[in-house]
């Protein structure tokens, strides 16, 4: 029966790779004749041989680039990924990781679980992107340090469209001793050494011969930057310290001193000053130091040294641990690139309302690495004036007006902010009151009455936050218009071209703000809302916990979060330094 079985295997196996070898010489011939038939003979049609995939390389894979892969139509395209890390790590949760209130592993998902699950084929490179050649559309690639293969760690990509989202890096202010010191709180790795970091206080603050002072630096943890990851950070510290450590390190419990350092008046300055100063409040509460109006000026091995804004006066502080988080910094391998395209001055790389990097043919860019930079209507201001004025008569109407508005609104989206800024309802209302009382009808304006009339409009135009939310948004929209890069050529569904001539061919990108939410510690939230709408307590926690379950990109890291939380709450967070 053995012998059959394996008989019958062999034999199998045999007849199989018989007709592999088939298989391969046969299509190896089908190519090669079809091939020659195409070159030599030109009678062929041409139209009857299948075009060629568009090659699409696809750089990082954080919020802006794992959004994009999922929803693209990978059929349509042969994809190429390439980032120096295998995974996506959901980066809300990190302050979490930081002290072993959920694992590290619990917020990754491997880069291939997610793309093997798209229906065509995406193949992925562990390496780094080191160079972009825009002008022979390639991407100089570097395998990852650790896997190295000796002679053949760089590597050439060729490709159609380029989608840089390679994040950005944390930013060091240029401060001294910064970088050498300060522990950096941007991806999972540094999370882990926080994590590592804080127990080793601990634990050096419990050997038998320091002095009371010694304990008191080894536990001192200065965090520097007092926006959310700062904030959640802090507060995050606070709690595992209270309800965790003081029950492991009873000795040392009343050494514990956690700062807040921060450059402006009040922490949290983004958010609404009511949940700014509940977050102060709290924690002058829980007993973390909050100074504000300090700038830090440099850190050594022993101690960090400040200055007050107010009057210039120097503080020197001894610690046990810095924490860093002061904002973020371009990469090094697009400031070469932005240096190759002209953009050699600017913060991020720029790119227009769909997108596309300024300079460039068929690169997108999206996500903390990139910005938009959003046209001024006064810049175009005469072009829309002839589109509008569709009698030639040099004034507009008020009809001629509303056969633009909708392309106004959606081509210049700080006319809608502005309207309701001003609490006007029509964009008309800006004629109106431009032109006094008059009756709406009757308005007609000239081209200085129009650009009178609009000249405000552009007054307080902001950049887009680096959140996952608006990564997030740019990777699917992206998608969108990827998916229908082909369909939409002759039907374009953008807004009128006001400088050119027909339509642009999508809609711009269009940021929709849902929420911002910041943990302040001991189960409680603070949560903003558009339209001036704030929520903070217990039970915005709890809400908090419930949005971030439903975030996870899969059910595994959502039920292992979900687990991690349970956990937490049941046993406490485990201080052990593996
Ligand atoms: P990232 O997510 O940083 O991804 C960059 C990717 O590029 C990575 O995969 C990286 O490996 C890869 N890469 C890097 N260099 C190269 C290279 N040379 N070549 C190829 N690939 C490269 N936002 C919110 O909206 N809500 C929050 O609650 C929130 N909390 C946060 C908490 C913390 C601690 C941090 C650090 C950030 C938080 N953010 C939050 C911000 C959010 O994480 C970022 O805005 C978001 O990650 C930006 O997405 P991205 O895709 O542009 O970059
Ligand atoms: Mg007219």
């Amino acid at each position: 029966m053995r012998f059959f079985s394996f008989f019958d295997r062999s034999t199998r196996a045999f007849q199989f790779s018989k007709l592999t070898l088939l298989f391969a010489v046969n299509t190896g011939g089908l190519v090669a004749y079809s091939e020659s038939k195409l070159y030599s003979d030109t009678s062929v049609d041409l139209s009857q041989v299948e075009p060629k995939k568009k090659r699409v390389v696809v750089l990082g894979t954080g919020w802006a680039g794992t959004t994009f892969l999922k929803n693209l139509d990978s059929s349509l395209y042969d994809i190429q990924v390439v980032s120096p890390l295998n995974y996506f790590a959901f980066t809300p949760l990190l302050p979490s990781v930081t002290c072993g209130t959920v694992e590290a592993r619990s917020i990754v998902e491997p880069i291939r679980n997610i793309i093997k699950k798209k229906n065509g084929e995406i193949q992925f490179w562990e390496a780094e992107c080191v160079k972009i050649d825009a002008a022979n559309k390639r991407v100089h690639c570097r395998s990852n340090d650790r896997i190295i293969v000796e002679g053949k760690e760089e590597f050439l990509l060729d490709y159609d469209y380029l989608v840089i989202a390679i994040g950005a890096l944390a930013s060091t202010l240029n401060i001294p001793g910064v970088k050498e010191h300060c522990h950096f709180l941007k991806d999972i790795e540094d999370a882990q050494k926080i994590r590592r970091s804080v127990i080793d206080c601990f634990e050096r603050a419990s050997l038998p011969n320091l002095s009371e002072e010694e304990r008191k630096t080894a536990l001192h943890f200065i965090i520097v930057g007092g926006g959310p990851t700062g904030v959640e950070f802090a507060a995050e510290l606070h709690d595992f310290v209270c309800e965790d450590l003081v029950k492991m390190y009873p000795t040392v419990q009343n050494l514990v001193k956690i700062t807040v350092i921060q450059s402006g008046d009040h922490i949290l300055n983004t958010y609404d000053e009511r949940i700014s100063l509940f977050a102060e409040r709290k924690f002058q509460r829980d007993g973390i130091e909050v100074q504000t109006g300090q700038r830090v000026i440099s850190v050594s091995d022993k101690a960090i040294t400040t200055r007050a804004k107010v009057n210039g006066q120097i503080y020197s502080m001894p610690y046990g641990m810095i924490v860093w988080s002061t904002g973020i910094r371009i990469r090094p391998v697009l400031m070469d690139f932005m240096q190759d395209i002209g953009q050699k001055h600017k913060r991020a790389l720029t790119t227009d309302e769909w997108l596309r990097v300024k300079g460039c043919d068929g690169i997108y860019a999206l996500g903390d690495c990139a910005t938009i930079h959003q046209r001024k209507i006064m810049e175009d201001i005469s072009a829309i004036f002839n589109v509008a004025d569709k009698d030639k008569s040099g004034t507009l109407t008020v009809k001629e007006f509303q056969g633009v508005i909708d392309d106004i609104l959606v081509r210049y989206p700080q006319v809608e902010h502005y309207l309701k800024r001003k609490h006007m309802r029509n964009v008309l209302d800006l004629l109106n009151d431009s032109k006094g009382n008059e009756s709406k009808e009757s308005i007609e304006v000239d081209i200085e009455g129009f650009r009178s009339a609009l000249s405000h409009v552009d007054s307080k135009m902001k950049n887009l936050p680096p959140t996952a939310q608006v990564a997030a948004q740019q990777g699917a929209y992206l998608a969108r218009c990827f998916n229908h890069m082909k369909d939409s050529e002759d039907n374009a569904e953008g807004p009128l071209r006001f400088r050119e001539s027909g339509r642009h061919q999508f809609q711009p990108f269009r940021y929709k703000h849902f929420w911002k939410f910041v943990p302040l510690g001991g189960e409680q939230a603070a949560l903003e809302l558009p339209g001036d709408r704030i929520s903070i307590g217990h039970s915005t926690q709890w809400l908090w916990y419930s949005v971030y379950a439903s975030k996870q990109v899969s059910w595994r890291t959502r039920s292992l979060v979900v687990s991690d939380w349970t956990r937490r709450f049941i046993f406490g967070r485990d201080s052990s330094r593996i």
